[in-house]
């Protein structure tokens, strides 16, 4: 941390401010230019935060110069980590040597219309099949999804097709059902700053896909992600799925950017979501592409065998030629950077 001393600050001002951080065990480097003081602070930044620098006389600013998030942070881990999700045999690697694909309906309504999206999923090269059970709508009229019902109809769709399952919970009461039935537990955009769920799925033992909430920064989902880890989980994928912006003609404008700053920052997985962040099945092909180039560690889309009568997010849903092209985007795409299928490495 470094403390700004404005111009006019006395020795007596920069004492005081030496004196407190040395009272809390740390040590204050004091540099003198012409015209301002800077003091350097060494020690713990918490202690530091409670003596209130701000507001003593003389202090013009303070900085934090290393990452307010720890485990989740490239200053804890160098490495950039992959996350393995599913069952020994089938498990599915998202990290930085793979390109992973995730794909199913944005709700599981019935069995028929699980295996079926799962089925249109996997023969689009999909190896992760996504699908939400608790459904948390914008609207209390709204499908709200069939709860444990459909955890049991993923369940089903796994054993056929081989596919782990993700899918999301909404409530710390459900993460204990939710973790029995699920091989990834997903957070959605709307409990993205709900902490005690983030703590309860930190404390589940299934690896968490953690999207970015509509409304906060990177620094805040990072924040988010370090309240999963603080509880022992560190298998934490990130998903990009669009902010709010004052941009109306897509549903959430992607932040393509988020990509590569969280790459620099943190060492977890990050992904994107094109049908979430766009709400429109036309671009999510062109979004996908973006993704994959810009170095996301994979893709999660929704399909639905019959987009026309879905109850949850039809206009975004892929099938026919659009899951076709996805499909040879997914495939060709990152080979040219550097990316193998994580088809190819499940184990
Ligand atoms: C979803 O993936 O089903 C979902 C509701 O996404 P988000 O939380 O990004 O809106
Ligand atoms: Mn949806």
């Amino acid at each position: 941390m470094v403390v700004v001393m404005s111009p006019d600050a006395t020795d007596e001002d920069i004492a005081r401010v030496v004196s407190r951080v040395e009272g809390v065990g740390g040590e204050a480097f004091v540099s003198k230019g012409v015209v301002r003081t800077i003091i350097g602070l060494v020690g713990d930044i918490e202690s530091f935060h409670h003596l209130n620098l701000r507001t003593l006389r003389g202090v013009a600013d303070v900085h934090r110069i290393s990452d307010p998030y720890k485990l989740v942070s490239r200053q804890h881990h160098a490495e950039r980590s992959t996350v393995w999700v599913g069952p020994e045999g089938r498990r599915v690697p998202i990290g930085p040597d793979s390109f992973t694909f995730l794909a199913g309906p944005c709700a599981v309504e019935s069995a028929e219309q699980t295996v079926e999206a799962a089925r249109m999923a996997q023969s689009a090269g999909a190896t992760i099949l996504r699908g939400g059970a608790f459904k948390p709508r914008t609207s209390p009229y709204a499908f709200q999804g069939l709860g444990v019902a459909g955890l049991e109809i993923l369940a089903g769709v796994r054993e056929a097709t081989g596919m782990p399952v993700v899918t999301e919970v909404v409530d710390a009461r459900d993460v204990p059902v939710v973790a029995e039935y699920a091989d990834m537990l997903q957070i959605g955009t709307r409990n993205a700053a709900n902490f005690g769920l983030l703590q309860a799925v930190g404390e589940a033992g299934k690896p968490v896909l953690l999207k970015r909430g509509m409304n906060a920064t990177i620094e805040e989902w990072l924040m988010a992600a370090e309240y999963v880890a603080q509880r022992g989980n560190l298998d934490i994928v990130l998903c990009e799925r669009g902010i709010r912006t004052f941009e109306p003609s897509t549903r959430n404008t992607l932040d393509i950017s988020a990509v590569p700053v969280v790459q620099a920052t943190s060492h977890l997985p990050i992904i994107i979501d094109p049908s979430h962040a766009a709400g429109r099945k036309d671009l999510v092909v062109p979004l996908a592409r973006a993704g994959i180039a810009v170095g996301a560690d994979g893709v999660i889309v929704d399909v639905h065998p019959k987009p026309e009568v879905a109850l949850c997010d039809g206009p975004q849903a892929l099938l026919g030629n659009d899951l076709r092209e996805l499909a040879q985007a997914v495939r060709k795409l990152p080979k040219v950077v550097g990316r193998v299928d994580a088809g190819t490495m499940i184990r």
